[in-house]
């Protein structure tokens, strides 16, 4: 947080000890001292013995999820995320969790964010693309960033500036929060030996995965998570996809289909925002601002984490209960690839605000995936096994 030999800080720090009788107790120290380093104390100017701490000011949230509480990845993420807020200022910002459903339905987290019904969600920003369809890119598309690509991109490649701007129009701030990781292709009751095979499949796949699917000649059908795994137990779907082992078994489709499909070329690399209002965001002290931006993405790190610690021993068992493990053959990955770019590109013929980001976008992946093609692609080539 702090180097010793910055002088500022460190007579920040003299005058907190000195002062430790107004200290509060514990984590609220590092909050405390955010508040002393930054505002109060000049150096040289803590010889009066004024208090250097500030007590934090008492805020409470609702937060809205998007998802439910037995995704403790995903979910699990919101709720590290409000934990340690709640310990980094000593218990004064406090931001109580709620599942899909319990307050609002999964899929209107933004709304209730935009109109103030709840100070902030967690939510997937590819939910929204029915308004405004380059909100994808806050998530991911087809063919698209990795789990890694998509924070350099934010984070570094300009991506906050153009995703800051496409969500200004809601009155929205939205902070990364974690990823699956690159998904898996799904489960598909027979084979799928080559791209003609694909023709008339009912498949349940939402979003712009789905499009490209349709492309391809599969039937696709949209179908909420509780009931994806009766469809396909009865037969009404062929196939569906969902994220990979660890959240895939607890919903058992690998009782009612025994191929698994991979890539999931559609999500490689879904990425989790965490949504403010922006009264709410404004209404912040600066310092919880940062409190609240370290949290998300300190719990972000940790759902990729789990997912890539997690997911190995999933596969394992799910594998032990006769599942087969294919990838998808190269013909259908062509295809894919080949109407993903075009669906891009129609979109953006459309939309001046999505031609913007999608030009800027695809600069960095190309650059990326050069560079990723190197080191990475070759250590993983030679070390990765998929035995
Ligand atoms: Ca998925």
């Amino acid at each position: 947080m702090s180097k010793p030999t910055d002088p500022q800080l460190a007579s920040s720090r003299r005058a907190l000890f000195r002062n430790a009788g107004s200290v509060v107790a514990g984590a609220a120290v590092g909050a405390a001292m955010g508040v002393a380093g930054c505002g109060t104390t000049q150096p040289g100017a803590d010889e009066g013995g004024a208090p250097a701490v500030v007590t934090g000011k008492r805020i409470r949230w609702r937060l809205a999820s998007s998802f439910p509480r037995s995704l403790d990845t995903i979910f699990g993420g919101a709720e590290e995320m409000a934990a340690l807020v709640k310990a980094m200022t000593g218990g004064q910002f406090d931001i109580r969790v709620y599942p899909a459903g319990e307050l609002v339905p999964a899929l209107q987290v933004m709304d209730a964010v935009q109109n103030g019904t709840v100070q902030a969600g967690q939510t997937c920003s590819y939910y929204y693309i029915g308004k405004k369809p380059a909100l994808a890119f806050d998530t991911c598309v087809p063919f698209g960033l990795t789990s890694r690509q998509q924070i350099a991109w934010l984070e570094q490649g300009g991506g906050r500036e153009l995703v800051d701007g496409l969500f200004a129009d809601f009155g929205i701030k939205t902070l990364i929060s974690g990823n699956t990781g690159v998904q898996m292709g799904g489960w598909f009751k027979g084979e799928v030996p080559d791209l003609a095979s694909l023709k008339g499949l009912r498949m349940r796949i939402p979003g712009m995965g789905g499009k490209v699917m349709a492309a391809l000649g599969v039937s696709v059908q949209n179908i909420g998570g509780g009931d994806i795994y009766p469809a396909l137990e009865r037969g009404a779907i062929d196939a569906t996809e969902w994220v990979g082992p660890y959240d895939d078994e607890k919903l058992g489709f690998h009782k009612a289909a025994k191929n698994y499909y991979y890539p999931g070329w559609w999500e490689p690399g879904a990425s989790m925002s965490v949504y403010v209002g922006k009264k709410a965001w404004d209404d912040l002290p600066a310092e919880y601002r940062e409190i609240l931006k370290v949290a998300a993405a300190r719990a972000g790190l940790s759902m990729q984490a789990k997912y890539d610690a997690l997911n190995p021993p999933a596969l394992e068992r799910i594998l032990g209960q006769g599942v087969t493990m294919r990838p998808f053959t190269d013909d259908v990955m062509a295809a894919a690839k080949d109407a993903a770019g075009q669906l891009l590109a129609d979109e953006a013929a459309s939309d001046p605000e999505y031609a913007k980001v999608l030009q800027a976008w695809t600069k960095f992946r190309d650059a990326s995936f050069k560079w990723f093609g190197r080191a990475e692609l070759a250590y993983g080539r030679s070390a990765f096994t998929a035995g």
